[in-house]
């Protein structure tokens, strides 16, 4: 069951490279001699099975540790976006009753709860062995906050089947073996990091090496020097890649594939991706609520541009219209999944749950297409849609257009309001470093490849399109900044 868990991998592993970042580098018996000593602390500290334990840190080896303690006692994790504001943090600590919150800054929650500073944290392992509990399927793992893009964010709980589940299906998918290495960029309080970067590659004996942020030549620079075989990725960090100049060539050689998801990719943008590095990036689709990725392109296998790809092995997805029917293959409707990733529920919110998973099929808010060969499209978010004199338009078809244009980095269309017509689109767009185009070019290639009322009634080009922690467009602040009305909060 919890093949994924350092202290139970097999023993010829044990002196193999496990977890390394700037500072550390741990073969798999020292990540669980780690974890041992830190649990052994937690539990001294009153912490124990079905407790859940705040970690607030940025990416490093130590949040790892972190959560594996927790686990070791049968305890669950909550990563807190180590940026959030006293609001923020404390809306997550408060919602999840966390026991105990790990932290580079113990002082600044000491009024709230009991905090162990990151250096405090204890390396030896008591004398006396503590052993890990038997975990059982149903034991919480994870409480993720989700980004929250309406109303406060909620607590998605995971537990170690679900995690079981996931990290099985990436191996699967990704045909993960223990010779390969991780490059870790994206942020680790989100599921993506944690499953696709951290439990998989552990799971198959592989290592993976955390790097604290994205900087795109530094990125590069570390893949050059660390020589990784894959990574996983937001489409701005493909986006920031490729806007490097054309006479730096980095050595990725080592590369064998990156996964790119959470939110829309262009298929121009991977293409250039692919080209210029020389690697197979595969585009996959997934959320929280459903522990990761549900579908994916695979590594070894047919990639189909412009699809999120099929299914991942032992998951289910459908598409249904607003009754709940079945849509017939080819036409949109809302994505719905079922299968053993799918969460247990929101923390402490029984409602929200019973309207997100219905009869065992979890709800996305996604509006998607399944081609005759399973293909998962992603139109766009439901809550995305723009309704424009009663006529529904997807952002993601304007979108689309813009990024076919030469010189376009990314582009972002929301929903105004408008008095008479409801709403209308607008578009914000980023240009590649010494691109000419105007907005005038842009409306006039809408106006070419697209009915009269997608085109944005204003685009205006800005320096950089605003993205929420985990990079993906943040469409509620777009929103905001055109809107006289703020969003309900
Ligand atoms: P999160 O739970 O924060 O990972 O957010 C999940 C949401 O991200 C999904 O419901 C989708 O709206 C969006 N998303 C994830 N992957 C993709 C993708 N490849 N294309 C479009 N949207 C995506």
């Amino acid at each position: 069951m919890s093949t994924y868990l350092p202290w139970s991998a097999p023993s010829e592993r044990q002196d193999k490279p496990c977890l390394a970042d700037a500072n550390t580098a741990l073969t798999y018996r020292e990540v669980a001699e780690r974890t041992e000593a830190f649990a052994a602390q937690l539990a001294s500290r009153g912490v124990g099975r079905g407790d859940i334990i705040a970690v607030m840190l940025p990416n490093r080896v130590e949040l790892v540790i972190a959560m594996f303690a927790a686990w070791y006692l049968g305890a669950a994790a909550t990563p807190i976006n180590p940026v959030f504001t006293d609001d923020e943090a404390g809306h997550q600590l408060a919602d999840s009753g966390a026991k105990l919150v790990v932290t580079a800054e113990p002082d600044r929650f000491a009024y709230r709860l009991p905090a162990i500073g990151v250096g405090d944290m204890a390396t030896e392992a008591p004398e006396t062995a503590l052993a890990p509990v038997d975990l059982s399927e149903d034991d919480l793992a994870l409480v993720i906050y989700t980004s929250g893009s309406t109303g406060r964010p909620k607590g998605v709980m995971l537990d170690h089947a679900n995690l079981h589940a996931m990290s099985a299906q990436m191996l699967e998918r990704f045909t993960l073996t223990e010779d390969d290495h991780c490059m870790l960029v994206l942020p680790l309080f989100h599921v993506n990091a944690i499953m696709v970067s951290v439990l998989t590659p552990l799971r198959a004996g592989a290592r993976t090496t955390i790097l604290e942020r994205f900087h795109p030549r530094d990125f590069l620079d570390a893949i050059a020097t660390h020589r990784p075989t894959y990574f996983s990725c937001v489409p701005t960090i493909l986006a920031k890649l490729t806007e490097l100049p054309a006479g730096f060539i980095p050595d990725t050689g080592s590369l064998r594939f990156a996964i790119c998801g959470a939110a829309p990719a262009s298929a121009e943008l991977l293409a250039r991706a692919e080209e210029r590095f020389g690697l197979v990036v595969a585009e996959g689709y997934g959320l929280t609520e459903a522990t990761c990725a549900s579908a994916c392109n695979p590594i070894d296998g047919v990639r189909k541009l412009g699809t999120v790809g099929p299914a991942m092995p032992g998951q289910q997805i459908r598409i249904v219209d607003p009754t709940g029917a079945e849509a017939p293959t080819g036409r949109s409707g809302e994505v719905v999944i079922s299968g053993p990733t799918v969460m247990r529920g929101y923390l402490g919110n029984p409602e929200a749950t019973a309207t997100t998973i219905v009869d065992g099929w979890l709800h996305t808010g996604d509006i998607g297409t399944l081609d005759e060969d399973g293909y998962l499209s992603i139109v766009d978010r439901l809550k995305d849609m723009i309704i424009r004199g009663g006529e529904n338009i997807y952002p993601k078809e304007i979108e689309s257009v813009l990024y076919g244009v030469d010189g376009v980095l990314e582009a972002a269309v929301v929903g105004r309001p408008d008095p008479v017509l409801g709403e209308v689109p607008v578009a914000r767009v980023s240009l590649y470093p010494g691109s000419t185009l105007t907005a005038e070019d842009l409306i006039a290639e809408c106006r070419l490849r697209l009915t009269k009322i997608k085109v944005p009634v204003e685009l205006t080009i800005i320096d950089e399109i605003p993205k929420n922690p985990v990079g993906k467009i943040d469409k509620p602040r777009l929103r905001s900044e055109l809107s006289p009305e703020p969003e309900a909060p």
